[in-house]
């Protein structure tokens, strides 16, 4: 499946409409491609919020009981099946309305889907390009994850920051940082590193600890993550 194959299926899996090795097939694809997975998590959210919206556009009792006294009255009591006709013609109509109402109101009372991902979920990417603020950098992560467990967590390390990410690398007081990268990874944070970074300074690919993943930019990783993903931005 590709990114066209996706688009064209998205609204039907949203749906629970497609088969199992369709969506199996979907799953992967979203799996490895960011962009993809960044649309579909936007057109989720915005579904759930439409889903929640919706159901607060009933009448209220006393108004409908009055519309039906005044429609009765209007028809006539005796012509039941006019009368039938006629609230049948009005539901449309005031179904009409309501969704005209949500196809005006709601795109500019909403906030953008970038926002409502936001809001679901606490997404933080940390910027590290210095080796001095790393012990701070850590903290930091490991206090976020303290007060919500769930937040999404990036680190990304460029310029002098990528070296606490190499084999090896220790602080001033020479205590390895690898299980301290260890045990946030395993509590969901992600470490990115620059490869930019490490073309210019001529550090090789294998220096890298496996807990931290390359990319091809740090900075644009940052810029990707905050304007596609809906992450904070946090510079240390
Ligand atoms: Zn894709």
């Amino acid at each position: 499946m590709n990114c066209q194959d996706l688009q064209r299926l998205v609204h039907a899996y949203l749906d629970y409409e497609l088969d199992l090795m369709t969506s199996l097939d979907l799953e992967a694809h979203l799996n490895e491609c960011s962009a993809c997975r960044a649309r579909h998590a936007e057109m989720r959210a915005l579904r759930d919020l439409e889903a929640r919206q919706l159901r607060f556009h009933a009448a209220p009792a006393p108004l409908k009981a009055r519309i039906a006294r005044n429609m009765r009255a209007a028809c006539g009591n005796d012509d039941a099946r006019r009368w039938r006709a006629w609230r049948a013609a009005t539901a449309v109509s005031v179904l009409a309305l309501a969704a005209l109402l949500a196809w005006v109101v709601l795109p500019r009372t909403l906030p953008g889907p970038h926002q409502v991902v936001a809001q679901s979920q606490e997404k933080m990417v940390y910027h590290i390009a210095n080796s001095e603020d790393v012990a701070t950098a850590l903290r930091n992560v490991a206090n976020l994850l303290e007060i919500s467990p769930d937040a999404r967590i990036v680190v990304v390390a460029n310029n002098q920051g990528v070296d606490f990410l190499l084999r090896g690398a220790r602080d001033r007081d020479g205590t390895p940082y690898e299980p301290a990268v260890s045990r946030l990874k395993v509590r969901g944070v992600d470490f990115r590193v620059c490869n930019n970074t490490l073309a210019r300074r001529r550090i090789d690919s294998s220096q890298v600890i496996p807990e931290a993943k390359l990319v091809p930019s740090g900075i644009a990783e940052i810029s990707r993550l905050q304007t596609r993903e809906g992450y904070a931005y946090m510079k240390l």
